[in-house]
């Protein structure tokens, strides 16, 4: 692994200061260490998601854990996870999730919906919901709850978590906040031993400027090498124009801009309030906190900028992206890290998977203990035969109540059956997970799982909290 040079170490020490202010603010633990030039730097990031999938706490898991690792080995090493603070609000994810219900979608939305007017803004310029909207939202996932016959565990879970939301809306100024408050602090339930910043802070402290001076002195070049990664990898990604520029402008409305190149100058047009503006590249210090890179500049400026070793990613788009900014990393000479990402989906059952599973084993007349023993799809098939040879009975006997009970009998069984199905395959927020398999029996599991597969950079592993829950996924899918 190449040792971090002297730039690298000095943006280290910038960014662990705003990780400690970042975590002054959340009120989570912090820990510092200053680098030497053999640390070992472990980086990921996301957008702060409300009460996210767990897909993002297993990428600050898996900084933990090679961390740890390294650690273990004797070797100095830092976990550093940045929140991407400054995305458009494109995604629902970023004010709403899903949640298992007993329903005919198989979830339920809890959040707060962007306005269509918001959605081309930046998330940290989200002002918070008001006290009332927040009581509502709130009152709304315990409510959610309620419904279910939950064990006295799961209450205590469900009083925590709601305890810690109402602690990060109380702390945080903006939409952005609530939620990286949020994840920090479930990671530092989960006892990971990461640290946590904004991408804004970032800018604001104008850190890897000198990597931006790098891209922005030839964006020719930058732009040559962009789309030649595009036609080399047949990537589904648009070409850019030869002066478009990586980067976008926040306008003071709370919009980002796309910019282009014009004789030394950035310039765009803002898509909300439609003032023209004019930056001028050679005072980019001037401008820095008011820009931000594209996912691709994020790629090469960061990986450089603090000289990752080891890149913690996301599988889906992220990984065409960096197709691109590898290429761009190698012809620059810039450092390049080893990409690691876990892929894999969570078998377990909460409230609704249990409200599904009873309603099944009630359908087939047998104990809920013994859905995994009997044959169900053959019950299932038997009891939906019976039922229509009885209202072909009745029909023949012009028997009108009988027909209707049975048609109606019929048509239960097909929507308790399409309801569990869409349980059982939805991607849940993790806050289902948390509440009803606990943190210790999460950090247990992630661990148990990951250490049965510890070689490849694309980990792809389901985590199962226990095998009567992955037994239950198979038996509904099974179902026909
Ligand atoms: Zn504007």
């Amino acid at each position: 692994m190449p040792e971090l040079n002297r730039s690298q170490l000095s943006n280290i020490e910038l960014i662990l200061k705003i990780t400690e202010d970042f975590s002054h603010d959340a009120e989570i633990d912090f820990k510092y260490s200053s680098p030497d030039k053999k640390t070992l730097v472990i980086e990921s990031g996301h957008q702060p998601n409300f009460l996210p999938h767990a897909g993002l706490l297993k990428k600050i898991f898996m900084l933990h854990l090679c961390r740890k690792r390294a650690n273990d080995k004797g070797r100095d090493a830092i976990a550093l996870f940045g929140f991407s603070d400054y995305n458009l609000c494109t995604t629902k994810l970023l004010t709403q999730n899903k949640f298992p219900a007993f329903n005919k979608l198989g979830y339920e939305r809890l959040g707060f919906k962007i306005t269509e007017r918001d959605v081309w803004k930046r998330f940290d310029y989200l002002m918070k919901p008001t006290e009332d909207e927040w009581e509502r939202a709130v009152q709304k996932i315990s409510s959610h709850y309620k419904r279910y016959p939950i064990t006295p565990d799961t209450e205590l879970r469900l009083t925590d978590i709601i305890e810690t939301l109402e602690d990060c809306y109380k702390r945080a100024k903006n939409f952005s906040d609530i939620n990286a408050f949020f994840i920090s602090k479930i990671s530092n339930k989960l006892a990971l031993n990461v640290s946590f910043f904004r991408y804004s802070d970032i800018q604001r402290k104008g850190i890897f400027i000198e990597r931006w001076n790098d891209i922005i002195s030839d964006p020719g070049q930058y732009n040559s090498i962009y789309n030649s990664s595009i036609e080399h990898h047949h990537l589904d990604i648009p070409l850019c124009d030869t002066d478009s520029l990586p980067f976008w402008y926040h306008c003071p409305c709370g919009a980002k801009v796309q910019v282009m190149l014009n004789q030394g100058y950035a310039t765009g047009i803002c898509r909300i309030c439609t003032k023209k503006h004019e930056i001028d590249l050679n005072k980019l210090k001037d401008v820095f906190k008011d820009l931000s890179p594209n996912a691709v500049a994020r790629n090469v400026i960061f990986s450089e900028g603090m000289g990752t070793h080891i890149f913690i990613s996301g599988t889906g788009g992220w990984l065409e992206y960096s197709k691109i900014s590898d290429n761009i990393s190698r012809r620059y000479g810039f450092n390049l890290p080893v990409t690691i990402s876990w892929k894999g989906r969570d078998y377990y059952t909460g409230p609704a998977h249990e409200a599904a599973l009873t309603e099944l084993a009630r359908i087939c007349g047998i104990k809920r203990a013994n859905i995994l023993i009997e044959d169900i799809t053959r019950t299932i098939k038997d009891k939906r035969k019976e039922l229509e040879e009885r209202a072909a009975d009745a029909r023949e006997k012009g028997k009108k109540n009988e027909i209707k009970k049975y048609d109606g009998d019929h048509k239960n069984i097909s929507t308790s059956i399409d309801i569990s199905k869409a349980i059982f395959t939805s991607t849940p927020s993790f806050i289902d997970i948390l509440v009803s398999q606990g943190i210790k029996k999460i950090g247990e599991s992630w661990i148990q799982t990951l250490d049965e597969n510890n070689d490849g950079s694309v980990i792809i592993k389901d985590v199962v909290y226990d095998s009567e829950a992955f037994n239950i996924y198979k038996k509904i899918e099974g179902i026909v």
